[in-house]
């Protein structure tokens, strides 16, 4: 006969997760997915005893968990902003640091017809919620991975102010058409230790040359070409290479640069205008 576990037993299964930085709440997230329950209702019910299928699928993202997965690979989403988005292997799991870019575009643009452009859009987080919340703007976005698109498409269903297509950075975008250009591109030093703890997710979404700005400079020299006079530049990128992104768009004419910290208080964000 199988044991008889109650929530509050299953959820110390937290205690396994040692590698995470979060054990509890990866295990309430997991739970919360299988029983269809929200975390607070887990918590406030944790003497029930779940059926055995729920316990057997919850032992089963823990021991995923244990191999050092991510939580959103094996939920199969995360939530940005408002949106719940859909996310595999392909795609980088967007992070709360990433709401900062939506916040500065959605302040630096008036209401009314926009066109916007989100480079590498992955698994559409920042063009789809700028979409949602400023109907009247046009959004585009790209990605050189189709399978990032893909899930991008699936994530837009429904959303007809959004336009998605393949593309490398501005490659295949008119000449002086953007009103703004968004982007979160890979940013991390091929050397860095920090991609040990990011190796389920796509190096190429992460990795950016030896110095971490291979992409960054692609993106601020290409925006030159695809933004209107006037139009604004949005772009996320790592906490040490602040200094190095402004002088790149100072060399690109760059005025009204101004600089961000995220959530965590280290640098994280820079707009600035092209003339
Ligand atoms: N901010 C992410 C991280 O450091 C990296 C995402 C990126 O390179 N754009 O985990």
């Amino acid at each position: 006969m199988t044991v008889k576990r109650t929530i509050r037993q299953l959820l110390a299964l937290a205690v396994c997760l040692e590698q995470s930085d979060t054990p509890l709440l990866d295990c309430q997230l997991m739970l919360a997915h299988v029983t269809g329950k929200s975390r607070s209702w887990l918590l406030s019910h944790d003497d029930l005893v779940p059926e055995n299928c729920v316990r057997f699928k919850f032992e089963e993202m823990v021991r995923r968990r244990q191999t050092g997965e991510p939580v959103a690979y094996i939920l199969g989403y995360k939530d940005f902003w408002r949106s719940r988005l859909s996310v595999n292997s392909a795609t980088l799991i967007p992070r709360p640091e990433t709401e900062l870019l939506v916040e500065l575009a959605l302040e630096a643009m008036p209401d009314g017809a926009c066109k916007v452009v989100d480079l590498g859009t992955g698994s559409g987080a920042i063009a789809i919620t700028l979409a949602l919340e400023q109907p009247d703007w046009q959004l585009f976005a790209n990605d050189c991975s189709s399978a990032s698109l893909r899930m991008a498409q699936k994530n837009a269903t429904g959303i007809d102010n959004l336009f998605l297509f393949r593309g490398h950075w501005t490659e295949a975008i008119a000449t002086h058409s953007m009103d703004m250009v968004v982007c979160n591109p890979p940013y991390i030093r091929a050397n860095d230790p920090h991609l040990d703890a990011l190796q389920a997710e796509p190096p190429v979404a992460l990795v950016s040359g030896d110095s971490g700005l291979h992409d960054v400079q692609l993106v601020i020299k290409g925006t030159r070409r695809i933004i209107k006079s006037g139009g604004i530049l949005i772009l996320e990128h790592g906490f040490d290479q602040r200094d190095a992104v402004q002088d790149l768009l100072k060399d690109q004419g760059c005025v009204a640069i101004e600089m961000f910290d995220d959530l965590n208080r280290l640098p994280r964000a820079i707009k600035a205008t092209f003339q």
